[in-house]
């Protein structure tokens, strides 16, 4: 099922850094990278969507590091995010990060989101992470509008990248229509 869709390669201009930025029909659970990135809940235990499809392939182990993370300090806070193994999968972490539920954009949501991708980046960073794929986060039973998701993606990706050398490459794995065609028109725009 995995198809390419949008590759976007960002040349360094003077003090700033290069980077790819890739938008794939896919399943995430299947992509190869450092880590790969779970829309999870709060309880950090499990849930449905992207977050049950990543503990059903990628077995108990990941399970068991979220339950000593959940002993340690009581679960994960919106925007905030955590690191496991990624147990089987082809990736190497899971980086478990909890989008807001939407409530018509009266509760900071758009910030809260932007902080999941930026905390995701850079726990990606911490652990020397070159490769990281993200689901659209909240998007799907937080019911987070996917225009606006897709743009507060996009922009807080791109805003992080060109701050850091670190990370060389972002997939947005998308896992719908609507959502692939919002991302490719959003960096289509970036390279005008
Ligand atoms: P949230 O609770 O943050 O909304 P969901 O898992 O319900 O999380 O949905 C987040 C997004 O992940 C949705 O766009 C959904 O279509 C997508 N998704 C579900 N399963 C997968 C998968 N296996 N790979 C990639 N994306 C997925």
């Amino acid at each position: 099922m995995e198809h390419l869709l949008f590759m976007f390669y960002k040349l360094p201009a003077m003090s700033s850094a290069s980077y790819t930025i890739e938008i794939l029909k896919a399943d995430i659970t299947k992509i190869i990278a450092d880590a790969i990135v779970n829309a999870a809940n709060t309880s950090l235990l499990g849930g449905g969507g992207v977050d049950g499809a990543i503990h059903r392939a990628g077995g108990p182990e990941i399970l068991e590091q979220c339950r000593k993370i959940v002993a340690r300090q009581g679960g994960c806070k919106t925007g905030e995010a955590v690191i496991t193994t990624a147990g089987r999968l082809p990736a190497k972490y899971v980086i478990h990060t909890v989008g807001p539920v939407w409530n018509e954009g009266k509760y900071h949501e758009a910030e809260k989101l932007a902080r999941c991708y930026t905390n995701a980046l850079q726990l990606a960073i911490d652990n020397n992470c070159k490769t990281i794929a993200f689901p659209n986060i909240s998007t799907g039973v937080y019911r987070f509008p996917k225009d606006i998701a897709a743009k507060i993606a996009v922009e807080t990706v791109s805003d992080f990248l060109s701050k850091t050398n670190e990370i060389e490459k972002v997939t947005f794995v998308c896992f719908d229509d609507e959502n692939s065609g919002l991302y490719e028109a959003l960096l289509n725009l970036d390279l005008k």
